[in-house]
This record gives C-alpha cells, sequence and structure tokens, in this order.
C-alpha cells in the first residue's frame, strides 16, 4: 500500500479527487487534510458580498469527494512538516507520514502592517473566516445606518469585494463612503491598462475614492504615507498573499518569499515525492501568476502527475497559457472582462461569469459516484 497525503482542498486538489475516483489505482490509501468540510469558491464571493448568491451555492462539500475517491477526510490544519522524514503534523498534534505528498493550501493574507487596526480589521483570508464576519459588519451597520469603509489592496480581490461592499450596504438602506487603497502601482497590477482605465471610470461612477499611497493600519483607521488619516469603521484586507511561515521549516526548496519551488511537472525540485500546485507554489520566469485560474487549471495535470508516479508512468508538463481570462464583478450584475490586451463591460460580461463559476461548482457538487 502507497499512502497519497492530499494537504488542502483547493482548486487542484477538486480535480485531483475526481480523477482518483474513476482512476484510483488498487494500492493507494488516499487521505485529504484541511480545515473545513467545504472549499470555498473565491470567484463567487463577491457575488456573495452583492446578494446575489446564497453562500452554499459558493461552497463545495469535501467529503462527497473524498468518498468518491475511497479516501479519508482529516478536518485539521497542517501546522508543519519534515520533508527529509515524509511527515505532516496537524495542528491536534498528529503526525501523518506518506509515501507521495500534495500540497494546494493556498496562501495567507498579510496583515502586519494593519494588526494595529484591531477588531475593526477583517482580512479577506481565510475565507471562512471572511464568510462569517461580513454578515455580522452588514447586520452592524444596518443598525448604525452608516459605514466607513477602507478596503486595502486594489488586486482583482481588493476592488471586486470594495465595489460589492459598497453596492451591499447601498442597498441595505446604509449611508457608505468607501476608500479604496492602491498604492502607487495603482489598481489591478499585471492587467492591460485598458482593463485599469474601465476599473478607474466605473469606481469614480460608483462613487468610490481611490488612493493611490500606501497605507498603516492605526486604531483609528488607516494613515496614508503623506500623513493623512482615514477614520473607518471597517477594514477589510485584501493585500498581498504571503506564503504559509510553517512551510520555512519544511526543508522543502522554498523561492525567496517562501513558497515552494516547483518543476514543470509541479513536483518539488528538491523532494521528488511531494508535488504543490495553485498559490502556494512558485515557479520562477515562467509568467505562473498566484491566481484562481492557474489552481484550476493545473488541477487536471496535477491528478495526472499523482497517478502516474503511482503507477511508474510518464509525467505531463503544465505549460500556462500566455494569458488568462477575468472576469471582474463590478457589484451589481456588471463586470468587466480582461484578457491580455483585450477588455469589455457591461451587464452580459457578468452573466457569462456567473455561467462559468456555476459550471465550474456543479462539476463538483453533483459529482456521484457509480
Ligand atoms: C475575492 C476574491 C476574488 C478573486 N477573484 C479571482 C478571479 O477572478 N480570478 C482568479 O484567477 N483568481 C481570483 N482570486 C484568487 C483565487 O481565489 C486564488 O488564486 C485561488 O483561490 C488559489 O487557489 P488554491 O487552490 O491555491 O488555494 P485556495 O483556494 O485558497 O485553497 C486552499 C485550501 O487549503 C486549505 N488550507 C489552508 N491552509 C491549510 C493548512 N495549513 N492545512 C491544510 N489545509 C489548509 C484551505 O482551507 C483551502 O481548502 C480571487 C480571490 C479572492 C479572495
Amino acid at each position: 500500500m502507497k499512502r497519497l497525503v492530499l494537504v488542502g482542498g483547493g482548486h487542484a486538489h477538486l480535480s485531483v479527487l475526481t480523477a482518483l475516483a474513476v482512476r484510483r489505482p488498487a494500492n493507494v490509501e488516499i487521505t485529504l487534510i484541511t480545515p473545513s468540510p467545504q472549499q470555498n469558491y473565491s470567484g463567487m464571493l463577491p457575488g456573495w458580498i452583492s446578494g446575489h448568491y446564497k453562500l452554499s451555492a459558493c461552497q463545495i462539500d469535501l467529503q462527497p469527494l473524498v468518498n468518491a475517491a475511497r479516501g479519508q477526510l482529516i478536518l485539521e490544519s497542517v501546522v508543519g512538516m519534515d520533508a527529509t522524514r515524509h511527515c505532516v503534523c496537524l495542528g491536534d498534534g498528529r503526525h501523518v507520514h506518506y509515501d507521495w505528498l500534495s500540497m494546494d493550501v493556498g496562501t495567507e493574507t498579510e496583515t502586519s502592517w494593519l494588526e494595529t487596526l484591531g477588531t475593526k480589521l477583517l482580512p479577506v483570508k481565510p475565507l471562512d473566516l471572511f464568510f462569517t464576519r461580513w454578515p455580522e459588519q452588514l447586520t452592524a451597520a444596518q443598525k448604525r445606518g452608516s459605514l466607513h469603509l477602507a478596503v486595502v489592496g486594489a488586486g482583482a480581490a481588493g476592488v471586486e469585494i470594495a465595489l460589492a461592499a459598497q453596492f451591499a450596504l447601498q442597498r441595505a438602506g446604509v449611508q457608505v463612503q468607501v476608500d479604496l487603497i492602491a498604492s502607487e502601482s495603482g489598481v489591478l497590477k499585471g492587467h492591460h491598462r485598458r482593463v485599469q482605465e474601465r476599473l478607474l471610470a466605473y469606481a469614480g461612477r460608483a462613487g468610490m475614492t481611490i488612493h493611490f499611497q500606501r497605507a498603516v493600519g492605526t486604531p483609528e483607521g488607516v494613515l496614508l504615507a503623506d500623513g493623512q488619516p482615514i477614520a473607518a469603521d471597517l477594514v477589510i484586507a485584501a493585500t498581498g498573499a504571503r506564503a504559509p511561515v510553517w512551510l520555512q521549516l519544511s526543508k522543502l526548496a522554498l523561492d525567496t518569499d517562501g513558497y515552494i519551488l516547483v518543476d514543470k511537472y509541479h513536483r518539488s525540485v528538491s523532494h521528488p515525492n511531494v508535488f504543490a500546485a495553485g498559490d502556494v507554489c512558485a515557479r520562477p520566469n515562467t509568467g505562473l501568476s498566484r491566481s484562481g485560474v492557474h489552481a484550476v487549471h493545473a488541477g487536471p495535470v496535477l491528478a495526472d502527475n499523482l497517478l502516474a508516479v503511482l503507477q511508474s508512468a510518464p509525467l505531463r508538463a503544465y505549460l500556462p497559457r500566455p494569458h488568462s481570462l477575468y472576469l471582474l464583478a463590478c457589484g451589481p450584475r456588471y463586470a468587466i472582462a480582461s484578457w491580455g490586451p483585450w477588455s469589455a463591460e457591461g451587464a452580459w460580461v457578468w452573466h457569462w461569469k456567473d455561467w462559468i463559476d456555476r459550471r465550474f461548482v456543479r462539476r463538483f457538487t453533483a459529482y456521484k459516484v457509480d
């Protein structure tokens, strides 16, 4: 018996579980270790904030997928690992040994410079916590009648959340002021200039204020680099991602930011019995950005490669496409599309996004074992 351990119920592992369900080798014991019984689909989070989706529509139950793969589910977080001893350590102190390991644990939100905000701080990740705390904030704002919200970070997640939150608060009758803190590198870094212009024009029409400077947290809100204070009742942190700190002592080869270095097969460059996909891995000089698109697209390749090593078959490379399609929700049923230099916007883009997102979730929720 070979022990295959999957750590994290992330997007790539969804494909791994469905592949194992239909192509499971006889001599393998499968374990998924992840803290929550559901995987949250972040692509639908802005639509959930806006009130377009129920929470259940944005979540994928992991137990049926694990059952289909005839594996076991351990609801715990990994807090440490020793790649030389082929072992991961769980939050409850247990150790789980593996012959083959696959990691899809995503990232954490870097909030160290906002910690002084205390209870006013709401990081986007972990998503489980965000899904619990946002409705509480919305209810509190409704009672108060007003909310001054600051969103720090203007990548795809930051702008979508800022626009969705503004829309939801206005719809709930709350008098709202939203400040988006974009830093000097601007909004939607990495997207084409035309996409950035579309977003800025949209946010301007929506009455959002955008600041192009860095900020630090204060007990009252945030303090911009030029000394201007912004008082806020709530600060949502959609700031840069951070690799899980416990990887530092794992003995795996990591890049300078602490992400797992993998080759084109998504295999660790230091430990050939370890694979990684999604935001937690790094493939320098390939243009592989940290995004759900790559976590999803690398999934079937990761699945093939895990099955290949279990059956001594050749590996397959994941070749990221030069451009990825991003569909950015704007609050109401309206979205901006970004694909390399091409862009578009409108209600039809939102319906396109809605169709893609619902189809993705359905692929895993409608999953049945024969
Ligand atoms: C609001 C928002 C909007 C976004 N929009 C887009 C978009 O339009 N397009 C796009 O491409 N990307 C988008 N992203 C980014 C996208 O969500 C991430 O890139 C994607 O989720 C990464 O997938 P992943 O599988 O690597 O990790 P995740 O989806 O984060 O999954 C990680 C899994 O590992 C589990 N886990 C975490 N820590 C541990 C641990 N220690 N032990 C065990 N399990 C653990 C988690 O519970 C989770 O199940 C958005 C993100 C946000 C927040």
